[in-house]
């Protein structure tokens, strides 16, 4: 019998940022080789910050420079030390002016849409949507892999791009009921993850402040006549 005080697989899970990323007419060229980012524990999360993506160009270059591709090529992979085969890169027709300006990129988004595509299957499963649950569910086991190495009593899961993390990290927090949508309807980023299962808002500061107005509100519904009753005895038992 293996050791009873084992409690389950230790695991790491890490994703290599670009050393750059730029942006052009909604094309997004990625330089290969930035930093390791060890997920677990991240203050900002690649699961929550694509779910709550802005529309713009903006917002959609800023992903890319914190977590990389989406969708990374065997190019850049082999460049980030990820893959193993290096396969021609092909750029798209719309990459070209991007091209020119940046030759030595090793990986160009195919038009930002896309990365808004993928959000929208995360909205969906955060949502509860099972079709898009099972889709995230079947690109996670497709897509991960480890070896069974031991790094000081841990596995390192390798994850080939930000999708993947994004859908492993998701699978975590959903399993354990904890992907939510914050109440306020005004919130900027509703996509969170829950810390306490009577959490209702985010940790924003407006969200809280409106959490506890409706509180307060709620109380004022329930014991307002009660504590003007009360109030009253007591002031006119005062004049008297
Ligand atoms: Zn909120």
């Amino acid at each position: 019998m293996a050791s009873s005080k084992t409690r389950g697989i230790r695991y790491s899970l890490e994703l290599v940022k670009p050393k750059a990323a730029l942006a052009r007419a909604g094309s997004i060229a990625v330089i290969a080789g930035g930093e390791t980012l060890h997920v677990f524990g991240v203050k900002h999360p690649p699961h929550v910050a694509l779910a709550n993506l802005l529309d713009d160009e903006k917002a959609a270059l800023k992903f890319v420079e914190s977590y990389g591709p989406l969708f990374a090529s065997k190019e850049y992979l082999w460049k980030n030390g990820q893959a193993r085969d290096l396969l021609p890169l092909s750029p798209n027709e719309s990459v070209h002016e991007l091209l020119k300006e940046h030759p030595k990129a090793d990986f160009y988004h195919y038009g930002i849409s896309h990365l808004h595509q993928q959000r929208d299957v995360l909205r969906k499963a955060w949502e509860g949507d099972r079709a898009a649950i099972e889709s995230i569910r079947q690109h996670a086991s497709a897509n991960i892999s480890s070896q069974w190495k031991f790094n000081r009593g841990r596995i390192d899961i390798t994850a080939p791009d930000a999708w993947t993390v994004v859908c492993i990290l998701f699978l975590i927090d959903h399993e354990s009921r904890n992907t939510v949508k914050c109440e306020n309807p005004d919130c900027p980023a509703p996509y969170f993850v829950r810390k306490r299962r009577t959490q209702k808002f985010c940790e924003a500061g407006p969200c809280v402040a409106y959490g506890q107005r409706l509180r307060s509100n709620k109380w004022w519904n329930e014991h307002g006549n009660e504590w003007r009753e009360q109030a009253q005895k007591k002031s006119s038992r005062r004049a008297k």
